[in-house]
């Protein structure tokens, strides 16, 4: 008994579980992410290099990033900055002191023999992520540890038959590693603690989340157990209660998450139904098939051989450089989510979809300032963006300005014009017609509210339709015909309190 209602305590409180049914009884499954995030910065993380995609290959390497013997790492202070940044904003433990580390491994396009990274002392500890469901409710997610390293370079192998190029211009690019505990327990879960997480880095400056261009990409760990596993895990702290993992590499997509962790989940339980036990092991997802498969075992992973970097001193943060840069935190999603909530009182769902984006956020209060706060909520998260979604645009470069919102709302909220003829305006506004106002009155759209006008209307339709008419007094919700024939009538101009109002009267309804 106990036990039923800490579970369903912590169902509100924490994650939803998602049974999946296998053929020996349910199973759940548990998921904990390692995102990489590359730091927004102009220079590469210990070099004066140029950071950014579209230039010419190999133009954005420095005789650091190339490794030429004899070349000795610099601190990039500003990246140091964006990563303490980054963790203040993730309610997190920032390290005061932390160091780099070598983790050795060969690849061709890691000229060093080695990245560089924080193993043991990362710069940033242990935080947490507030996540928006899709129905509005949310769960957290403790993040573990943040630490900084580089990218590697590319390898091109579809530029020749016979030859691989390597472009170096990402090699020594600063990359957040963000690892989370083992938290979430979906794969819709997953998908929006990414969402949020790159909603938090955009809104800090951090990181430009960028999926497609591969600056925001995540390694996903993915287990499954009986039910009640996780619960345990999170009672006792012990990993014994959860499934052996594997870790999905480099997903760069909310679908593909998704899909691989779908996928990942199945493939483990027919396995373990069938009596065989998880490897860990590292596996790469197949966007065009839809599967994982694997890249390597634990046995046969690399012994990375970590050990502290002889060219770099310690990291240690001064507290008054650290507390400078939360001074000059902007207002972030949660509190901008808070804000809305009790500035518009819009409900805590409404308010999560606005700051998910903050040009949307900030298109909204543009446009809300003075309306009817959720009837403008409503046009700015449903008709505007679907149509921006649609033709694959962002709120920070929408045709429609809050302006323009602003004025259609105005006239809904006035009475100029019904909700169904506005749809019909702002299909003019898309289409590049004008501004609502003049759309309106070139169009002769202004909602009809003159009774003798509508009355004239009722009159005739009650004369012609006079079993309907009758009808009305035993079955009230018939008159829903008789409005439906009015707007007709009216090319859905007729005010629809006005003309309920007049058919009431009319047909004895009181
Ligand atoms: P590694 O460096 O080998 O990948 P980490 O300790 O950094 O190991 O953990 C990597 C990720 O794996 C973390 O995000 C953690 O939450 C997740 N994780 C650990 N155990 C499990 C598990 N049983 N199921 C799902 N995820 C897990
Ligand atoms: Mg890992």
């Amino acid at each position: 008994m106990r036990g039923a209602r800490r579970y369903l305590h912590s169902m509100s409180e924490t994650t939803n579980t998602k049974l999946i049914r296998g053929r020996t009884g349910d199973w759940e499954i548990v998921l904990g992410l390692e995102v990489h995030a590359q730091v927004a910065s102009n220079a590469k993380l210990f070099s004066g290099a140029a950071v950014g995609a579209g230039a010419e290959p190999n133009s954005q390497v420095s005789l650091v990033d190339a490794a030429m013997p004899g070349m000795l790492p610099v601190i990039n202070r500003r990246c140091v900055e964006q990563a303490v940044r980054t963790g203040l904003g993730l309610k997190a433990q920032i390290n005061l002191k932390s160091r780099f580390d070598r983790k050795n491994y060969f690849y061709p396009d890691l000229p060093q023999g080695y990245q560089i990274s924080q193993f043991k002392d990362p710069v940033v500890g242990e935080g947490e992520v507030i996540v928006e469901r899709d129905d509005g409710s949310t769960f957290v997610v403790g993040i573990e540890r943040l630490h900084l390293e580089q990218d590697a370079g590319k390898s091109l192998h579809d530029q020749d038959p016979n030859a691989t190029y390597v472009d170096l211009n990402r090699a020594g690019t600063a990359l957040m590693e963000i690892v989370s505990k083992p938290h979430m327990r979906s794969s819709e879960e997953a998908a929006a603690y990414v969402k949020k997480l790159r909603t938090i880095l955009i809104y800090l400056g951090t990181c430009d989340g960028d999926m497609e261009k591969g600056n925001l990409r995540a390694d996903v760990n993915v287990s499954v157990c009986r039910p009640g596993g996780h619960d345990r895990f999170r009672e006792t702290g012990s990993f014994s209660h959860l499934g052996t993992r594997c870790e999905i590499k480099n997903v760069n997509s909310f679908r593909y998450i998704q899909q691989a962790i779908e996928y990942e989940a199945r493939r483990q339980i027919e396995i373990l139904e069938d009596g065989g036990s998880i490897n860990q092991e590292t596996r790469l997802f197949d966007p065009g098939k839809g599967e994982t498969r694997s890249m390597r075992s634990k046995e046969e992973a690399h012994d990375y051989r970590y050990f502290p970097d002889p060219d770099l001193l310690p990291l240690e943060l001064d507290p008054a450089w650290v507390k400078a840069i939360e001074d000059s935190l902007p207002e972030l999603p949660d509190a901008k989510k808070a804000r809305l909530q009790s500035q518009y009182g819009l409900s805590a769902y409404d308010a999560g979809v606005l700051i998910i984006e903050q040009d949307k956020a900030d298109f909204y209060e543009l446009a809300a300032r003075g309306r009817d706060a959720k009837l403008t909520s409503n046009w700015v998260t449903n008709e505007l963006a679907a149509k921006l979604s649609a033709s694959h645009q962002d709120f920070a470069d929408s045709p429609i300005g809050p302006g323009a919102i602003a004025e259609l709302v105005t006239l809904i909220e006035q009475g100029v014009i019904s909700s169904k003829i506005a749809k019909d305006v702002f299909e003019r506004m898309w289409a590049g017609e004008g501004a609502p106002g003049d759309i309106v009155e070139k169009q002769g759209l202004t909602q009809m509210s003159d009774t003798g006008e509508l009355e004239a209307i009722i009159d005739k339709l009650i004369a012609e339709n006079p079993g309907q008419a009758a009808a009305v007094k035993d079955k009230p919700q018939a008159i829903g015909w008789f409005v439906g024939q009015v707007m007709k009538a009216t090319g859905g101009k007729g005010n629809p309190g006005v003309v309920n109002g007049l058919l009431r009267g009319k047909l004895g309804l009181g």
